[in-house]
């Protein structure tokens, strides 16, 4: 079913560029994530970057604790051809060492450099390479001054701390960054990215820190990044969990999907079932979503036990599939054969990648892939 006529207004933002993805004016909302593996073991982490490319990731983090872990990201940053933000907390030497070697996004706060000449030296090291600064604010790390003022994290006083990050590079005449503001609490999180929105022209990177496992985390941040989205809040993303790096990506595209701002993948539309259903619908739709796991490019597939609404979800799918006696495969919105449940699978997933083949060929013609 489309979405036409509720399409969000996206907040005005400043493009910067991560690498070769646009973050912010009207780029597509990106999907990060961050590796989990030892940075120094360079090959465990050139594979899970890997990994999460293959699931879709757009950028990467990875964390840069020292001087030796930074050689260890130059040496990851010539195998691997996603843009890297390179996270580093407080070590100048660290930024401006991989700041050299090439990584296409300092995350660092401004405010816990230290010395001012520290601080120049990284903004400038940055702007001579055109790497984007992010800042990015928690919660759970605000400055004393802050805590005592405010006695405990608030949303200002996370926008506060914010403030005294941008306003460090704004004096140095610095305007390529992106900023975030996490908070386990999804109400805090919401409310600090509402009041940095209407603050600077900057990108906003959302997530919800320390969001739990693959379940609560994922609904936690649906909630969050969803009530943000909607808003027209948010320029790039990371779900974090307490889980595989690849289930941050795809529960990140799925919250997009879900808006319609960014579609990847296979689009699947299934009924939560009833007594009515002619086949085992849940098991269908794990085998698809296990076979077709490997498909980046957006179609709808839509797999509903009977034909209580499964004719109208059918006709709107690329395709689709209705319960009943027969099932009735649909392709391009109309009937196209008869299939028993044995066979199901198979005919889905090969009419999903024939459609796929269709629209590919469809985009030669016209001259545009
Ligand atoms: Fe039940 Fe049919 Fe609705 Fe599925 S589409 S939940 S089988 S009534």
């Amino acid at each position: 079913m489309s979405g036409a006529g509720f399409e969000i207004q996206r907040r005005w933002s400043r493009r910067i560029q991560v690498g070769r993805v646009a973050v912010g004016g009207d780029a597509p909302i990106s999907v990060q994530s961050m590796t989990n593996t030892e940075t120094c073991d360079v090959a465990a982490t050139v594979a899970q970057i890997q990994a999460l490319q293959a699931a879709g990731a757009d950028i990467v983090r990875v964390s840069v604790p020292t001087l030796e872990a930074a050689e260890a990201f130059g040496a990851i940053r010539q195998q691997v051809d996603i843009p890297l933000v390179a996270d580093i907390h407080f070590d100048h030497r660290i930024a401006l060492r991989v700041a050299e070697l090439g990584a296409d996004c300092l995350r660092i706060n401004p405010g816990n450099i230290g010395r001012d000449d520290r601080v120049r030296a990284v903004v400038e090291a940055a702007r001579e390479r055109g790497i984007p600064i992010r800042i990015g604010v928690n919660a759970g790390s605000l400055e004393k001054e802050l805590l005592k003022r405010y006695r405990e994290p608030t949303p200002q006083a996370m926008v506060d701390s914010a403030l005294r990050h941008i306003d460090i590079l704004q004096q140095l005449d610095f305007h390529d960054f992106k900023v975030s503001l996490k908070a386990s609490d999804v109400r805090m999180t919401v409310a600090a990215y509402r009041l940095l929105a209407d603050r600077i022209e900057q990108p906003l990177h959302l997530g919800i820190t320390e969001a739990g496992s693959l379940r609560s985390g994922t609904v936690k941040s649906a909630v969050g990044l969803g009530i943000l989205l909607a808003e027209g809040i948010g320029d790039t993303l990371r779900v974090s969990l307490a889980a595989d790096p690849i289930e941050e990506i795809r529960v990140g595209f799925d919250i997009l999907k879900s808006l319609g701002l960014r579609s990847k993948g296979v689009n699947l539309i299934a009924c939560p079932t009833c007594s009515r259903q002619n086949f085992d619908v849940i098991g269908v739709v794990n085998q698809l979503e296990e076979r077709l796991d490997d498909i980046l490019e957006p179609i709808d597939l839509a797999v509903i036990g009977c034909v209580v609404n499964g004719p109208g979800e059918a006709r709107e799918a690329d395709v689709g599939l209705t319960g009943g006696t027969p099932s009735l495969l649909y392709v391009d919105g109309k009937p196209y054969r008869k299939v028993n449940e044995q066979e199901m699978v198979d005919r889905l997933e090969e009419q999903v990648r024939e459609a796929l083949w269709r629209k590919q060929r469809d985009k030669e013609l016209k001259g545009e892939a």
